[in-house]
């Protein structure tokens, strides 16, 4: 069978339910197949509603008075029933569900799955998933679950697919060297379990199918890296070492090991693929300053690309300032930048060395002399496409050479897989004098009387204070302050201190001044939107407040406290949080811990990699059943995979397989 062909190929699929299908990306065979059941319900054993205790739940029985109203609050509609069996009857609900009041025939049997809880002061069944009993095969006891798409439900696609029962022993084998049709089994159990243990056999299966893509997707792209021609750059020694006995500070260990990494790269005729992975202050931009200046120095030219202006402009000041001494010259280009064509100019003539800006750079006009060395900072994503600009702006159809480089830590089982194709140099040391940030978590009620005085004591030490709100706008509805709001508060409270506000929808040359004042000492509150979250380097600001501290993930907390502790002050992290429940896990661990590593693997445990690389696994690379915290199937597939590449002949052979990867290869990676 070819999985290839169009799902109107099976049966009980119209044209309309694959145009929905279609929709939701499920178009082929293999999609439809590889739609795999987010949960199973165990059907085998429902609770009499005499018997019924809160909790989750499973009832089976009828369903009548259904009807749906509007809630007070706007947006909300609330669908009520009375589900029925022989000992009793209890009320459900649903919110926003009104398709529910339509979806039942009183006189069939259903069973009904969610939480028995107290609502509004009576218990209810919350918002149950419901399955036609005659629609559920309880011979094995386990019914999957589906997510919804759109006018499909779950029990759609359990009838969907109970229709295309025996097209499953078809399904052709994919990978070599695995006993002959278990893929198709496990396909198979996992629609049609008869117990968890086998799921869980199965999953693993598929699971080990996809790590074994993605890997061999990651082998591949390094393989064809290695296929292309780099401008080579032969170190110099002196003058490395003259450029660092001119620094006002000695290179951390990490540091130097790092630049000594990229400097070999650099001398091999193939392009560099090298991440540079340092938590938050260990010091990227002395690293990547190092590379550009050797690169300089051996007539290349140095692209340094940052993901908002601000940070371009931020770079170009530092950057400027350390290298001109040594006679390279550095030019800032961005949507702001003045006679764009003169510099453009110099640029294509080669007199630039190092042209700093954001992605734009990629897409624009600009042509390069002589393009030796890209620098990417804070931006995992870069992909075939992008380099391939590259390559045509550099009129030697070399390939540049490519540093990325980012404080996000990214978990070993990552670099395994996804990363797989990059060399990666890891700063793991803070300079030298640096305080470790003190944590506190803090309900807003707390909040005034601990953080005025806190505040009052900063910038009485002439340091500074950033001040992080969820929100521009004030939202009646959200329970978060904006900007512009904490910002006139502030101001009642502080009216000799200069309090200024910095968000995403300001005009570039607006935030650019708010920056350069507050780099520059002249504001000392700077009320602001996670704009600041990466990069921002004011090692003067000693302190951070952030509201709704709940409302953000793990990582992007540690890099927003990562604002702070940049120099030798001790400095102070306050997370702020409006719910007076307990504080989540997440805050807890960052109040316990600085170390971006640990907090990266707490944080994939926590959330899982969907969420944490979310468009990357959502969009592109969408991930349905592996997680990549499973490290000895992951360890166990890159074994196979190396197996698998030793045969040339495999490539030809495993078309199916060789096809799937094409995706994960245009995603994957930096190549
Ligand atoms: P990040 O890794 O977060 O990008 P930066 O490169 O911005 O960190 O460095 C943070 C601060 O530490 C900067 O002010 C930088 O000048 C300083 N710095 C970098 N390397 C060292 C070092 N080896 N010793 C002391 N300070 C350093
Ligand atoms: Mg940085």
């Amino acid at each position: 069978m070819d999985l290839a062909q169009p799902v109107e190929e099976l049966k009980g699929i119209g044209p309309k339910t694959a145009e929905t299908l279609k929709k939701y990306g499920i178009r082929t065979l293999r999609d439809f197949f590889y739609n795999i059941p987010r949960d199973y319900e165990n059907f085998a054993a429902p609770t009499s509603i005499s018997e019924i205790q809160p909790g989750k739940i499973v009832i089976r029985g009828k369903i009548d008075k259904i009807s749906t109203r509007r809630a007070r609050r706007r947006n909300l509609s609330v669908t009520e029933g009375v589900i029925s069996d022989k000992t009793g009857s209890i009320k459900t609900v649903w919110f926003n569900q009104s398709y529910r009041a339509k979806q039942f025939d009183p006189n069939k049997e259903y069973y009904f799955t969610g939480n028995f809880e107290l609502k509004n002061g009576r218990y209810s069944l919350i918002s149950p998933s419901a399955a036609l009993v005659s629609d559920v095969d309880t011979s094995a006891g386990l019914a999957p679950i589906y997510v919804a798409h759109g006018a499909l439900k779950s029990a759609d696609f359990r009838r969907l697919i109970n229709n295309s029962r025996d097209k499953f022993a078809k399904i052709p084998d994919l990978l070599p060297n695995i006993t002959p049709g278990l893929r198709r089994d496990s396909l198979f159990k996992v629609h049609f379990p008869t117990s968890m243990e086998e799921i869980k056999r199965s999953r693993d299966y598929l699971a080990y199918e996809e790590l074994f893509a993605l890997i061999l997707a990651a082998k591949l792209n390094r393989r064809e890296n290695e296929k292309l021609q780099a401008v080579k750059i032969p170190f110099s020694l002196p003058k490395i070492q003259d450029f660092l006995e001119k620094l006002p500070f000695k290179l951390t260990g990490a540091q130097k090991k790092a630049a000594w990494e990229i400097f070999q790269d650099l001398e091999k005729p193939t392009p560099m693929n090298r991440l540079l992975q340092g938590d938050v202050g260990s010091g990227k931009t002395m690293v990547a300053a190092l590379s550009a200046y050797e690169v300089a120095i051996n007539d290349g030219q140095v692209a340094l690309l940052a993901p908002t202006a601000i940070l371009a402009m931020q770079h170009y000041e530092g950057l400027k300032s350390l290298l001109n001494q040594f006679g390279v010259s550095v030019a800032l280009l961005t949507g702001a930048t003045k006679n764009k064509p003169e510099l453009k100019k110099q640029i294509a003539s080669g007199k630039i060395d190092l042209i700093i800006g954001t992605h734009a750079l990629l897409t624009d006009d600009t042509e390069f002399k002589n393009l030796a060395l890209v620098i990417i900072d804070e931006q995992h994503r870069f992909g075939v496409e992008q380099r391939q600009k590259l390559m045509l702006k550099s009129p030697s159809g070399l390939a540049p050479h490519l540093l990325a480089m980012t404080a996000t830590p990214i978990p070993r089982s990552l670099q395994l897989t996804i990363f797989g194709d990059l060399d990666v140099s890891i700063l793991n040391e803070l300079p030298k004098g640096r305080q470790p940030i003190t944590t506190q978590i803090l309900q807003e009620i707390e909040a005034r009387e601990k953080l005025y005085p806190k505040i009052q004591e900063t910038v009485s030490k002439k340091q500074q204070v950033y001040w992080i709100c969820k929100a521009i706008d004030d939202n009646p509805r959200a329970e978060t302050t904006s900007v512009k709001t904490r910002c006139e508060k502030l101001r009642e409270i502080f009216p000799k201190l200069k309090i200024e506000i910095l968000h995403g929808r300001m005009k570039q040359a607006e935030k650019d001044v708010i920056m350069e004042q507050f780099a520059a000492g002249k504001i000392q509150i700077l009320v602001s939107t996670t704009v600041v979250e990466v990069g921002v380097d004011v090692p003067n600001a000693t302190m951070i407040a952030i509201e709704n501290s709940e409302s953000y993930g793990l990582a992007q907390l540690h890099q927003l406290r990562g604002r702070v502790g940049r120099g030798k002050e001790a400095s102070f992290c306050f997370l702020l949080t409006a719910s007076d429940n307990q504080p989540s896990r997440r805050l807890r661990e960052l109040e316990k811990s600085s170390d971006g590593f640990y907090l990266a693997e707490v944080d994939l445990k926590l959330r899982g990699p969907g969420e944490i690389y979310g468009a990357l696994q959502h969009g592109a690379l969408d991930l349905r059943i592996a997680t990549l915290s499973d490290t000895k199937l992951i360890h166990q597939a890159q074994i196979d995979v190396d197996k698998f590449l030793q045969n040339p002949d495999n490539m030809l052979k495993y078309k199916e397989l060789m096809q799937g990867i094409k995706r994960y290869q245009q995603i994957t990676t930096l190549n």
